[in-house]
């Protein structure tokens, strides 16, 4: 299987290193065959290149499925429904074969390219310190982010905002004009 380092695009904004603990439970995420999922959320301003990080953060697989339970069935099962109609699976399973950051510059669902995204979030499955190339890392435009959160129940909405403000206070001038959003798959 082809083995990659994780890039850049996915290290820690706060010490432009790779993230080192779960944001949940601490645990430590370096250690050899320990998975996680990295996402990121970035915005960028009219004219200029560039990108403003939003939020990031790891999250072991422990303490990810753990929410993903707390979502509510029928938002997952939209979620899932809407993927498998607006995305076209050889194109995935394409990306296991390209470089991790060829995959990083247009959405995977409608290919819009990253300098035509005001805002985009970018998610990496990662093992220890390589990423797991089973499950190629990807990016998902605002236009997708809006798209899902309108699929999404009020009580799933809630728990992500729980788990935002949980963990974050962004910069409110980047919470404008609309808010991030979490999106865990
Ligand atoms: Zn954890």
């Amino acid at each position: 299987m082809n083995e990659h380092d994780i890039p850049e695009e996915f290290y820690s904004f706060e010490s432009n290193t790779p993230f080192e603990n779960c944001i949940e439970c601490e645990k430590y995420l370096l250690e050899e065959g320990t998975e996680y999922i990295i996402e990121k959320a970035l915005k960028s301003y009219d004219g200029f290149s560039a990108k403003d990080t939003v939020f990031d953060y790891a999250i072991c697989m422990d303490c990810a499925d753990r929410m993903r339970k707390e979502i509510s069935k029928e938002s997952w099962e939209s979620m899932m429904k809407y993927f498998q109609e607006n995305m076209d699976i050889q194109g995935r399973l394409e990306m296991q074969q390209n470089l991790p950051t060829e995959n990083l510059k247009s959405c995977m669902v409608k290919k819009t390219k990253i300098d035509d995204c005001r805002e985009y979030q970018i998610y990496a499955h990662c093992r220890g310190n390589k990423l797991n190339m089973d499950n190629p890392p990807y990016m998902i435009s605002g236009e997708v982010m809006d798209e899902l959160l309108h699929l999404l129940s009020e009580k799933t909405i809630d728990e992500m905002n729980g788990f935002m403000n949980k963990h974050f206070s962004p910069d409110p001038s980047l919470m404008e004009p609309t808010p991030p959003r979490l999106i865990l798959m």
